[in-house]
C-alpha cells in the first residue's frame, strides 16, 4: 500500500485516492486464498514479575498485547481456529502453559477486558497441589469464563524418542492420562489439543497422539499456524512464539513481518 503514489493534480487528489482505495478494497477479498488466514500463536508461562527468563511482568505483557492491537492485531481464540471462523493474516491466538496462578490475574486485568481468550496447556500433576499452580476450581472458572484448555503432558515429562524406548506404557500414559484427568475433573470439557513440553517430540509422540484422540499439536518452533487447520503443513506441529524476557522486538518484527506476506 505504501508504494501507491496518488495523483497530486489539485482538486482530482482526494477523488483519485477514493477511486484507488475502491480498488485496493475490491481487489482484497478476491486475492485472499483459504491459505492466507494466518494466526500466530504466542507461548506465555506466567506473569509473576519474577527472575525467570519465561516470566512476563503483567504490565509488559499489557503492553505486548496493546501493541499487536495497535499494528491491526485481533486476538481469537482456540476454537475459533478449530472452527475454521478466522480471516485475515492479522490474527493472534494466545496459549499460556502449565498452569501458573498469575493467569488468574492476567485473565481478569489484562485479557478479559481486551477481548483476549487464551488457550491454557496444562498439566494435571500440579493443579491443586503446587503453591504456584492453578487449583481445579479455578481453572474450572477460567474454562467457564472463556478460557480454552489443552493438554500439557500428565507429569510435564519431555515426549521424545527414548522416553518411548525406556517405558512405552508411561510414554502412552502420559499423552492419554493428561487428556482423561482435564477432562473429568472439568466436566463438559473435550480436548482436542496438546502442547508438547519444552516443544520435545518425535514421530512417535505424533503416532500415538493420534491414537489417542487428539485433533493437533503445538510446538515452540516460530512460524504462523493456517486457518482451516486442514490446510496445515502438519497439525501436529502447529507452530508458536515463546515469550522470554528480551525477545519481543525480533518476535513482534517476524509476526509483523509474516503477516504481511
Ligand atoms: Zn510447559
Amino acid at each position: 500500500m505504501r508504494h501507491v503514489k496518488f495523483p497530486t493534480a489539485p482538486g482530482r487528489s482526494f477523488s483519485s485516492a477514493l477511486l484507488v482505495l475502491a480498488a485496493l478494497l475490491a481487489f482484497t477479498p478476491a486475492s485472499l486464498s483459504a491459505a492466507d488466514h494466518k494466526v500466530f500463536a504466542l507461548c506465555y508461562h506466567s506473569f509473576l514479575g519474577n527472575k525467570f527468563p519465561s516470566d512476563i511482568p503483567l504490565e509488559e505483557f499489557r503492553s505486548q498485547m496493546a501493541f499487536l492491537k495497535s499494528r491491526g492485531f485481533g486476538f481469537v481464540s482456540y476454537a475459533d481456529l478449530v472452527n475454521g471462523t478466522v480471516s485475515g493474516t492479522r490474527n493472534i491466538l494466545v496459549v499460556i502453559d502449565d498452569g501458573n496462578h498469575s493467569v488468574l490475574r492476567a485473565y481478569r486485568e489484562v485479557m478479559k477486558p481486551m477481548g483476549i481468550r487464551p488457550l491454557l496447556a496444562v498439566y494435571p500433576n500440579v493443579i491443586g497441589r503446587k503453591s504456584y499452580a492453578l487449583t481445579w476450581e479455578q481453572l474450572d472458572g477460567l474454562r467457564k469464563g472463556g478460557c480454552d484448555i489443552a493438554a500439557h503432558g500428565y507429569y510435564h515429562e519431555l515426549m521424545n524418542r527414548e522416553f518411548y524406548e525406556r517405558d512405552p506404557r508411561q510414554f502412552v500414559r502420559e499423552i492419554a492420562r493428561s487428556k482423561e484427568t482435564l477432562e473429568e475433573k472439568l466436566p463438559g470439557l473435550k480436548v482436542s489439543a496438546f502442547v508438547y513440553p519444552n516443544g520435545v517430540r518425535a514421530d512417535i509422540t505424533k503416532k500415538v497422539l493420534r491414537e489417542e484422540g487428539y485433533a493437533c499439536a503445538f510446538t515452540i518452533n516460530w512460524g504462523a499456524t493456517v486457518s482451516p487447520l486442514a490446510r496445515n503443513r502438519d497439525v501436529l506441529e502447529l507452530p508458536r512464539y515463546m515469550v522470554m524476557k528480551g525477545n519481543w522486538n525480533m518476535i513482534s518484527s517476524a509476526i509483523l513481518k509474516a503477516s504481511a506476506g
